[in-house]
């Protein structure tokens, strides 16, 4: 899947040098006292109080305020802990292209994989990963420039699904180190799942068909082609898989 010759076109990531120039890390805050603010803020049971005038109290968010409360805060852990496939060795990468088996592939091409998660209750949500293995920080500039291209078509495909208001544009990347773009189609004219408390709705509601997301990602796949080349995958054309 790697392109003879690719990594000779890299630039390089940025260097490291703002410690030398007018904003040294050492004047920014450190995370514990960052910390000691928000637990001096806290009840003696270290919960903050549910801040009602703001996304908890419209009509957008998920949950009735009667009986709900933060979990206590907990101070910061000694280190960050690795992540899944922080070393390129024992990320899913490192294997063989992993061939299409359950019929999930939208869209590929020598350089970037887009998914569809098949365990959503929305009318689509994709998965955009870079092949070889980068994370967004020193993601190279080639494809950084590509990601941007990426990131408008596929914009622009999830938002002519027919039952897609809306496209919602998520990077944690707290679970695995591989970079991965998440693309929420957030269902049309349903108002109450606007901004970001749709992926909390999400997971409550009912799991969506595999073969309905496929013909949804299909919509997808013609799109992203007719824009930026590359390939669509199957998607279920082909019969019933995995
Ligand atoms: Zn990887």
């Amino acid at each position: 899947m790697t392109e003879p010759g690719t990594d000779a076109t890299h630039p390089p990531a940025p260097d490291e040098h703002t410690d030398v120039v007018s904003a040294p890390p050492a004047d920014a805050e450190s995370v514990e006292d960052y910390y000691a603010r928000i637990a001096a803020g806290a009840g003696g049971d270290g919960r903050l109080p549910v801040a009602v005038e703001e996304m908890p109290g419209w009509d957008i968010y998920p949950y009735e305020l009667e009986g709900l409360r933060l979990k206590p805060i907990r101070p910061p852990a000694d280190e960050e802990p690795p992540r899944r496939g922080e070393e390129p060795a024992d990320c899913w990468c490192a294997s063989a292209p992993s061939p299409d088996t359950d019929g999930t592939v939208v869209w590929t091409n020598t350089r970037w994989r887009l998914s569809l998660s098949r365990d959503t209750g929305l009318p689509i949500m994709l998965v955009l990963q870079p092949v070889e293995h980068h994370d967004l920080p020193t993601l190279p500039g080639d494809l950084a420039a590509e990601m941007g291209q990426l990131v408008v078509a596929v914009a622009d495909a999830v938002e002519h699904v027919p039952s897609v208001g809306r496209v919602q544009l998520a990077k944690w990347g707290d679970g695995g180190a591989h970079l991965h773009l998440v693309f929420l189609g957030r269902p049309a004219r349903m108002l109450q799942f606007r901004g970001s408390p749709l992926i909390d709705w999400e997971e409550n509601l009912p799991r969506v068909p595999l073969e309905v997301l496929q013909a949804n990602a299909r919509v997808v796949a013609e799109r992203m082609v007719v824009h930026v080349g590359g390939r669509a995958g199957d998607l279920g054309r082909s019969g019933p898989q995995g």
